[in-house]
């Protein structure tokens, strides 16, 4: 067999494999090559060297290994009628339960007496009785000798597997089968000798032993880190090859000068002074339209940055260039908001600003189509309406999107096709800061822009963590704030399980503010996820123009609203909130010139997690450490934007805790194609190969923009 067909070859053909197994591993694992088997690695290793003595093991969770003796089974009834198993379990220096909930006709069969075992679990203590729920028990006479003086490498495995009988025990026999059928030839190398000297990493065989077979932790250490790099390496090459790919095939609009509207806005119209921010900002965006290539930005600016000016000039220089525009936001309530303040904005200049969304029908829809499709339009404002396939400009040069997190990739993709052959360039701006690490996977493809400074005389809004008992004086409060002309959020956590949950304590809410507030002279706004849209825009409308004292809310108020004079926002039931939404709808104030507060109402019984959520809160107003702290907590699948961003499973890199290997992975990735792009060089033929390999499994997860 020659040398790459070995780890080509279908498992099925693995000695000990066969068709039904084969089936198997491919339905819960997708595994279908010997390749892709080595390629999934363990979760933790017991160390057969190490075992703990019950007397001496005190710490509650700890995972620890034991060997002793069970002296007694029973099976006992709990309340419930549910049976459990409790085993007795004794070693040389005190003694433990060992108890199971499940399985337990299986164990009491299983189980020997009197034999000496190696058990391995969590440890429980409670009322100082030590014991182990669900452990995994091995005969020690059953354990392989080979494995004695090792770390015994475990893998995530299903009940499908379990059933099948590929646990394990079958997992490591077959794994060394196939170790053992390999050499460092037989396993070729796919990184280059530069950068394998320059890292100090073992080779590309030695690191599959490795991270199966550790004989200590060195050696998995040595493994692990050859292997993240690989990872890394590799997606960050194909990140960056597209990138460059996309920029030397797609032409953009050249904007090559700033003219009459950009120049008279700036020097008569302008409120304001732009903070260094906006204008270094500004400078980037111009000199990407400028370049002959199509412009793929981010533009993250923390909630209240100043986003919308910056949009705003950019839609001017467009029109100096004798391009259209259009700007798309995710809800109806934030695209009126942009329609209005812009259309404000840019009254004094001759203009034509066009509104549309899903609600703008019948002849006025159709006058609206036509006018931009004539050119007529310089600007249009709204929903994905804006990319339906009927809209089409005459000449759009410039599309941005607001609060990019709201669409998916295809709809923004749809942007491309709206003019013409040469794509229009393209912004995307966000409140929702994306951790560092993330930004290098997510968005290799875009270019990143950010405003990282507030405009100036912001008061920071003061941020408190409240428990039930001080909701009387919480109340005192709100009075107080509207008694200065203010108003206030009360916001509710969206209840996917249950609507009928969500408008019940939408509805007590509600019935708890009416006797502190009475109308008339008090009035109220509710809003949730239930209501018609009309409806909903229509009390959206009346706390906009400050005919209602207090919105109550579910998280339909998130994005975008503006709402200067509201200057409390109250969540209830805070904890049940994820930390960038927390932030987010902190930014709903603070927008005004008075003094903002942000109160989060929670249970007394938090959990760890929700503890450091609100905590963080309390803690920073700093969009980036909050999306850091949402990224640690969280882990990064759960980032929105992610799941559809194309990031690959990741096998064994970490995206929080491995930075530093992605940096030295994206370093040398783009030194390699800066001198090499098309990977041509001899000494990167190994890389080239995989390169191709991986691009061909791959093949959708492409282009982001
Ligand atoms: P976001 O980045 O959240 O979209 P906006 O663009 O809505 O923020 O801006 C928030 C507020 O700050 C607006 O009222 C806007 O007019 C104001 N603003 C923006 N830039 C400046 C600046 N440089 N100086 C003063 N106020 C500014
Ligand atoms: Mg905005």
């Amino acid at each position: 067999m020659s040398i790459i067909d070995i780890l080509d070859k279908p498992i099925e053909y693995v000695k000990g494999v066969g068709p039904a197994k084969a089936k198997v591993l491919s339905e819960e694992l997708n595994v279908k090559t010997v390749s892709d088997l080595l390629h999934i690695f363990p979760y933790r290793y017991i160390d057969r060297t190490e075992f703990a003595h019950i007397s001496t093991s005190n710490s509650e969770g700890d995972l620890i290994q034991l060997k002793g003796r069970i002296t007694d089974v029973q099976v006992l009834k709990g309340k419930n009628k549910r049976s459990r198993l409790v085993a007795s379990f004794k070693d040389a220096s005190g003694f433990m339960e060992l108890i199971w909930f499940q399985s337990v006709k299986v164990m009491t069969e299983i189980i020997k007496l009197d034999e000496e075992y190696i058990v391995f679990g969590k440890l429980s203590i409670y009322n100082r009785q030590k014991s182990m729920i669900h452990p995994e028990i091995q005969l020690a006479s059953e354990v392989n000798e080979r494995f004695v003086n090792t770390l015994e490498p475990v893998y995530s495995s299903s009940e499908k597997l379990e059933k099948a009988n590929l646990d394990n025990r079958w997992r490591r026999s077959i794994l060394k089968i196939i170790l053992k059928s390999t050499s460092e030839t037989s396993i070729p190398e796919i990184l280059s000798n530069d950068i394998i000297t320059k890292l100090k990493l073992c080779s590309r065989s030695q690191a599959l032993h490795w991270i199966h077979f550790p004989e200590n932790n060195l050696q998995r250490d040595y493994a692990s880190n050859r292997l993240k790099f690989e990872e890394a390496f590799f997606m960050q090459l194909r990140l960056l090859r597209n990138k460059a790919i996309r920029q030397l095939k797609i032409k953009g609009h050249v904007f090559s000068k700033v003219g009459d509207y950009f120049n008279e806005f700036y020097t008569k119209h302008l409120k304001f002074e732009l903070t260094s921010a906006q204008k270094s900002v500004i400078k980037e965006i111009r000199a990407d339209m400028g370049s002959g290539i199509q412009m793929n930005r981010l533009l993250q600016g923390d909630v209240g940055s100043g986003k919308t000016i910056v949009a705003l000039l950019i839609m001017l220089l467009s029109k100096d260039n004798g391009f259209q525009s259009c700007m798309m936001a995710p809800t109806e309530i934030l695209a009126q908001q942009h329609f209005e303040g812009i259309s404000d904005e840019l009254s004094q200049l001759d203009l034509k600003i066009a509104f549309l969304s899903g609600s703008v029908k019948g002849k006025k829809r159709k006058d609206i189509l036509a006018a931009v499709a004539s050119g007529e339009v310089d600007i249009l404002i709204g929903t994905h309406a804006l990319i339906e396939e009927h809209v089409i400009f005459k000449n759009l040069g410039l599309a941005i999107i607001d609060e990019q997190h709201r669409f998916g990739v295809m709809q923004r993709s749809q942007l491309w096709k709206k003019s013409g052959s040469i794509p229009p360039h393209i912004l995307v701006m966000t409140a929702t800061p994306i951790p560092r690490t993330l930004a290098m996977t997510i968005h290799g493809e875009l270019d990143v822009s950010k405003i990282d400074e507030l405009p100036p005389g912001r008061k920071s809004i003061k941020t408190i963590h409240l428990y039930e008992s001080k909701r009387p004086g919480l109340l005192n409060f709100i009075k107080e704030q509207i008694k200065e002309g203010r108003q206030i959020y009360v916001v509710y956590p969206l209840i996917e399980e249950s609507e009928k949950l969500e408008l019940q304590s939408l509805q007590e809410g509600y019935e708890r503010l009416l006797p502190y507030f009475p109308p008339p002279e008090y009035q109220i706004s509710i809003v949730h996820g239930r209501m018609k849209a009309e409806d909903k825009e229509f009390e959206m409308q009346r706390f906009v123009r400050g005919q209602t004292h207090i919105m109550i809310a579910t998280t339909v108020i998130e994005v975008g609203v503006n709402v200067p004079n509201a200057s409390v926002m109250i969540i209830e039931n805070a904890e049940r909130f994820g930390l960038s939404q927390l932030h987010q709808l902190r930014g709903r104030v603070g927008r005004g010139a008075s003094q903002s507060f942000c109160v989060m109402m929670s249970s007394y019984k938090l959990s760890a997690d929700g503890k450091e959520r609100l905590s963080t809160m309390v803690r920073t107003n700093d969009g980036f450490e909050i999306a850091e702290a949402d990224l640690r907590l969280r882990g990064p699948g759960s980032i929105e934007g992610t799941q559809q961003s194309g990031i690959p499973d990741l096998k064994i890199l970490n995206l929080v805790q491995d930075e530093p290997i992605l940096r030295t992975a994206r370093h040398l990735a783009s030194t390699i194609l800066e001198q090499d792009p098309n990977l041509e060089d001899k000494k990167h033929i190994p890389i080239y190969n995989q390169f191709k390999k991986i691009s061909r499994k791959n093949k959708n997860w492409g282009r982001i923009s």
